[in-house]
């Protein structure tokens, strides 16, 4: 794949998306489709930080990217009737950084840190104390006469936003008061987003068509309303302006996304599992170099995917591709083959 080119089931934003984004993005906790759990754990907290007339606890959102923890955050902020500061990990270069939002936030604000696993660690320690007492300490002055000063930050809510709950600090871990661990959606709760999205884009869909594209969405909404709108061009170049089913099948097709929702990606990375490595065991490391895709991106992205349909599995010694993942790409096991070739060995020994 080419540089700047975007994988159309990567469940990382691209340019475009964030064009969009805004416009299909949920507001209020009603609006928002799915998570079920989630949202029920969200309006006990609400209701009881109202209550108390406090700022709800610090939040931790976790899951593969593109399933609604920004949407999320934003609207924890609107239900409080707070402000929303958006900002993340890689960002917050240095210490000062942090400092200069903590103390611009006003009581009660919301302030979402994505990415939060990849926060420098001097970053990181400001953001202790600020969560715990709401003050930061800051150096002034620089040698020997530099001296550390107290300064109280507003009482606010972090959320924080991972893919990665395994690569947080165990401290930074410990001083989130909620963790939610987002799913992956149903296709019918997929279907319900797009048949939504297509109505704020003013694009026509039927219930068969949204289906097929929810169905093949990965169980993203990020991915579901990319693909909506590559079948709204698709509709509005080939067929009348009306995605049906026919449309939706003939959009994916040219999208290359195939009956189960994998793109070219997973089935690069199924298939080296499969063909190259005997089905596995094989380390992450050596299929992303053997694919030459980013680790990062294959774990992130491929893997939670493949893994909750369960065409591979994790075990210590790495990745296996499972019965399931051979019948699917048609393949048959290296022990079968065995067998069988050894079979005809004898009987071609015996002949
Ligand atoms: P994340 O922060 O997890 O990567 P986002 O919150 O940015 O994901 O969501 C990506 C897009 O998917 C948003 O623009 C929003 O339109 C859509 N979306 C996510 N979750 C929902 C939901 N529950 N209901 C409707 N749309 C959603």
């Amino acid at each position: 794949m080419s540089e700047g080119e975007v994988r159309l089931v990567s469940g990382s934003p691209s340019a475009e998306d964030s064009l969009i984004e805004g416009s299909l993005r949920p507001s209020r906790l009603e609006e928002y489709i799915g998570q079920e759990k989630v949202k029920e754990n969200m309006r006990v907290f609400i209701s009881a930080a109202k209550s108390r007339g406090e700022p709800i606890d610090h939040c931790l959102f976790y899951g593969p990217p593109g399933l609604g923890k920004t949407t999320l955050a934003g609207v924890l902020a609107h239900e409080m009737g707070v402000n929303l500061r958006i900002t993340s990990g890689p960002v917050l270069e240095r210490a000062g950084d942090l400092a200069a939002i903590l103390t611009g936030l006003k009581e009660g604000d919301i302030l979402f840190i994505d990415e939060i696993h990849r926060m420098n660690p001097s970053v990181e320690e400001i953001l202790y104390p600020a969560m715990e007492e709401f003050s930061i300490d800051i150096i002034v002055g620089q040698g020997p006469g530099a001296r550390s000063i107290r300064l109280n930050v507003p009482r606010f809510t972090l959320v924080g936003a991972t893919t990665r709950l395994g690569l947080l600090t165990a401290p930074l871990r410990e001083r989130f008061g909620v963790l939610l661990r987002l799913e992956f959606y149903t296709p019918e709760e997929l279907k319900r987003i797009i048949v939504r999205s297509a109505k704020i884009l003013k694009v026509e869909i039927d219930e068969e068509g949204a289906y097929e594209i929810a169905r093949r969405s990965r169980g993203t909404p990020r991915v579901a309303n990319r693909l909506l709108k590559r079948a709204r061009d698709y509709a509005q170049a080939r067929a009348d302006n009306v995605i049906t089913l026919e449309v939706a099948k003939r959009a994916l097709e040219m999208m290359e996304i195939d009956d189960g929702g994998l793109d070219a990606l997973d089935r690069e990375f199924m298939l080296t599992i499969i063909d190259k490595f005997e089905g596995g065991p094989v380390g992450i490391d050596t299929i992303a170099a053997s694919i030459s895709e980013e680790k990062q991106t294959l774990e992130d992205v491929c893997e939670p995917y493949l893994l909750q349909q369960g065409f591979i599995k994790r075990t210590p010694r790495g990745r296996v591709a499972t019965a399931l993942a051979y019948r699917y790409f048609n393949r048959t096991p290296a022990s079968q083959t065995g067998a069988l070739s050894l079979d005809s060995l004898k009987e071609e020994r015996n002949a």
